[in-house]
């Protein structure tokens, strides 16, 4: 149970969206223990979830979509026959927003293995790089980029304070619980004048970020606007458009901080109540196909809606099999039940739950071979 806003203080939030089961899925997908209950701040606009129990326990770990081979990536879209990659997008972003070949200190916040502190090095090689995560498990990563006196993990040290012209942080305020504490520190070791780029999920541009358990913040233009001017950012910049499902933020360093009061919008939270019940709703809907046929099932599809859908089943040991046509993910397993193409599906399974996006899932199946679909039923959460 969540009593105070983490960004405002307010009192005022309430429940939006409870999962009812103790069982929920990761932003990579994992399957992990634990219910999922997100809190609406109507003060600030701000999202919260209720965060994790046990960060430790993730009991899928053979299935890590992007962690497995350093080289993986998340494909972020075609441009002609050319694939272009999330890390690749989010560089001609920045590089579109920063002049980086002006900024000698440079400091990736919470970089993981930093892919894209590496991509940096390879346009600008005097760039004076530094890493800094709470986790020490990206270290051997650091040290092919960058010197030892470069890295940081848990603490900074002082000689970094007031340092650095850009920080830089990709996918990670979502994550950490205390944020205005981390905004803070993050302010510290900016420059007078200094700037911070940013990417977070945005929560009204992919709506899959509303359930996902292991991000405490769901930011909306509203909440990370104030965050940032409370704790001493000035002309805070914020583009939903040039990424995907995310905010891209640029805020300076204020000189003086003001005390900022939270706004209100009533629109706002009127979308993420529509986004809660189309969660609530696909859930009901798993429910009811489950009890509409009494035998073997199979989810078509391994990614975010399969794993979704996977998880709202009462009966979870009736599912032999997941479906997908991505041979990528084929022949893993998802807690012992393993991920096969289409044409493998076996004569025992009676019913076939769609867990796709439903904006693409009936041409999906439209396209499968009829052996698939035929004499099973078929049931679509949109
Ligand atoms: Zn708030």
């Amino acid at each position: 149970m969540i009593h105070r806003c983490t960004l405002c203080d307010s009192n005022s939030l309430y429940l939006i969206y409870d999962s009812g089961k103790g069982v929920s899925v990761t932003s990579v997908s994992q399957i992990h223990s634990g219910r999922t209950q997100v809190y609406y701040c109507p003060s600030c606009c701000h999202v919260h979830t209720e965060g994790m129990v046990d960060t430790a326990d993730y009991y899928s770990e053979d299935y890590n979509i992007n962690l497995s081979h350093e080289d993986e990536d998340q494909l972020y879209e075609m441009n002609g026959e050319r694939k272009v990659y999330r890390t690749e997008h989010q560089l001609n972003v920045l590089t579109s927003k920063i002049d980086i070949g002006s900024c000698t200190h440079v400091l990736d916040y919470g970089c993981a293995k930093s892919s894209m502190g590496s991509k940096l090095l390879e346009l600008h090689k005097t760039l004076d790089l530094c890493l800094f995560d709470v986790s020490s498990a990206y270290e051997t990563y650091w040290e092919r980029m960058v010197d030892k006196g470069n890295c940081a993990v848990s603490e900074t040290p002082s000689h970094w304070n007031n340092k650095f012209d850009l920080l830089t942080s990709f996918f990670s305020m979502e994550h950490i619980v205390d944020i205005r504490a981390a905004l803070k520190h993050m302010i510290s070791l900016i420059a007078d004048g200094g700037k911070l780029y940013a990417i977070v999920p945005y929560v009204l541009g992919n709506i899959a970020d509303l359930v996902v358990i292991d991000h405490v913040h769901h930011f909306t233009q509203e909440s990370l606007k104030y965050v940032l001017e409370d704790t001493g950012f000035c002309d805070v910049q914020i583009d939903k458009d040039a990424h995907r499902g995310a905010l891209v933020v640029i805020a300076t360093k204020g000189k003086i901080q003001k005390t900022v009061v939270p706004v209100a919008a009533p629109h706002v939270e009127t979308q993420i109540r529509k986004i809660s019940e189309f969660w609530t709703g696909y859930a009901n809907r798993v429910r009811q196909a489950e009890l509409a046929v009494s035998g073997a099932l199979a989810i078509f599809g391994a990614g975010f809606y399969g794993m979704f859908s996977y998880v709202c089943l009462i009966q979870r040991e009736r599912v032999k099999m997941f479906l997908d046509n991505n041979t990528f993910l084929q022949n893993r397993k998802i807690l012992n039940v393993p991920i096969v193409s289409p044409t493998e599906i076996t004569p025992e399974v009676e019913g076939v739950l769609v867990g796709l996006n439903p904006t693409i899932a009936r041409n999906v199946i439209a396209q499968l071979p009829s052996q698939i679909t035929l004499q099973r039923s078929l049931f679509f959460f949109d």
